[in-house]
């Protein structure tokens, strides 16, 4: 197969703009060198590329861009917000998944130490419900401390206040007008295995508290490399579904990537451009011959797979830092011993074309508003499985996906349901609690026009892998 891509339609296209700028015209190419903000800085990163750059690369900068990404406005989250997620809807999420840790650990043998890691911990309220429900556990409690990975400055300072941190240390201010700006974990998607973890209390931590809750000690990190040695447990809820995704095309020249480019003019040509936001200047191309990426990833992703199956595809979406990640998690887990969980809204895949973009509550063009839209996509839980299986020698075991249901019914949902409805200060709180359950692990396709929403027991997903010797988790 022969892997080529040829940007010189693209490469023409921007070349013509410019000239056109250059002699005073009002084509597209005057407004674009006077184009600030996420437009200006995704047109730049465009032309540095040569014209064109993978849909990953798109959604990586319009998340998490420090100056103009969409986490970077802090909070998000809730019904003024873009979206509402599980441990905002109730309280006993968290909690669940205060009990999920707590087996967890004592399956580990109750280790005198131990790392609770979260990805993308939002407002901090899953952590908080976590620690405000194990509280009373006191090995626990006294072995644990506290890692978040967070890119957005903005929500590391609301995680700490839902956290009660105290004894807050920052390091120095740097980077983008003078916020702290974290190291994107992104960037390494390329640099293959992470470096050997310190064996510090936190070296590389920008930030560091304690929590009120329940005493831990909190700290704040880039990545997992700087998080140190030590038994391990991590919780993913809703980060895998916001890392980027490539996406994939099958044409008679074989599996072509889709591509970002502002303005190509290749209007008409064959079959790009494939989409185009009237009156925007973003469009969505297909590489015109297999990228090095469909040819290092779709055979990777087909393999084993029916062959039926794999004729039957057309499209296909990976997400190569989400593989990355996982595979770091593994070696993690095989190192210091320990567990995952990763809760999403996702399917075993391989999946097709499953990017969106939410704003205000409503869908819109993933190629509208770059920046002001959260985008994410559904997480192909096969994918993260395939990785374990295809490391057998660590010892790891992945099981699931299972129904978030599944797992927040066999963690005891309803029996702590029962208690807080018994302690509850009124009916109307009663009946909040008893909803937000609902939502939770509810399969009902909510009704829009009466402001019911969809339920979240089927559409979520959780995946789990533990390390050498442990058994198959509760719930899965
Ligand atoms: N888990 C939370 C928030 C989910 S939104 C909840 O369920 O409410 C995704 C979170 O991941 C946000 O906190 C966002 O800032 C963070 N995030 C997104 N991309 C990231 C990246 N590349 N590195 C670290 N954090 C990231």
């Amino acid at each position: 197969m022969e892997v080529a891509i040829d940007r010189s339609g693209l490469r023409r296209a921007l070349e013509r703009g410019a000239r056109a700028n250059a002699a005073g015209g009002d084509d597209a190419g005057e407004e674009a060198v006077t184009r600030e903000g996420m437009l200006g800085h995704l047109e730049r990163a465009i032309k540095f590329a040569g014209g064109s750059i993978p849909v990953s690369d798109y959604v990586r900068e319009c998340l998490t861009h420090p100056e103009y990404g969409y986490y970077m406005r802090g909070d998000v989250f809730g019904k003024k917000g873009d979206f509402v997620t599980s441990p905002e809807i109730s309280q006993v999420f968290g909690e669940m998944l205060g009990v999920w840790a707590a087996l967890q650990y004592e399956a580990l043998g109750s280790p005198d130490t131990l790392r609770v890691i979260e990805f993308g911990p939002g407002r901090g309220t899953l952590m908080a419900d976590l620690l405000r429900g194990t509280s009373k556990f006191a090995k626990f409690r006294e072995a644990m401390t506290v890692h978040l990975i967070e890119v957005s400055p903005a929500l590391r300072e609301m995680q700490a206040k839902t956290l009660k941190c105290t004894e807050l240390e920052k390091s120095a201010p740097r980077g983008v007008r003078g916020l702290v700006v974290p190291k994107n974990i992104l960037k390494d998607e390329h640099a293959g295995k992470t470096v050997e973890p310190s064996n510090g209390p936190s070296g590389k931590a920008h930030t560091r508290g304690k929590s009120e809750i329940n005493g831990a000690n909190v700290y704040w990190h880039d990545g997992l490399e700087s998080v140190p040695n030590g038994p391990t447990l991590v919780i993913c809820h809703e980060f895998f579904d916001a890392l980027p995704v490539r996406q994939f095309q099958r044409t008679e020249r074989g599996w072509c990537e889709k591509l970002i480019t502002i303005d190509s003019g290749l209007v008409g040509e064959g079959e790009n451009p494939m989409e185009k936001v009237p009156g925007r200047d973003l469009e969505m191309v297909l590489s015109p011959g297999p990228t090095p990426a469909s040819h290092m990833l779709v055979s990777r992703r087909l393999k084993g797979l029916p062959k039926e199956q794999v004729d039957s595809l057309r499209l296909l979406e990976l997400s190569p830092p989400s593989m990355t990640l996982w595979d770091n998690l593994i070696d993690r887990i095989e190192k210091h011993s320990g567990a995952v969980i990763a809760i999403d809204y996702g399917e075993e895949g391989p999946l097709g074309n499953t990017l969106e973009a939410i704003k205000d509550h409503k869908f819109v063009h993933v190629l509208d508003t770059p920046g002001e839209a959260d985008l994410s996509a559904y997480v192909d839980f096969g994918s993260l499985r395939q990785i374990v299986e295809e490391k057998p020698q660590t010892g790891v075991k992945c099981f699931g996906p299972v129904t978030q249901q599944q797992l927040l019914l066999s963690l005891g949902l309803i029996p702590r349901l029962e208690k807080l409805v018994e302690i509850a200060s009124s009916e109307a709180q009663a009946d909040e609690l008893v909803k937000g359950c609902e939502r939770l692990v509810g399969e009902s396709a909510g009704d829009a026009a009466k402001g019911e929403p969809p339920g979240m027991g089927i559409r979520y997903k959780a995946l789990c892998m533990v390390s050498r010797g442990l058994a198959k988790p509760v719930g899965f």
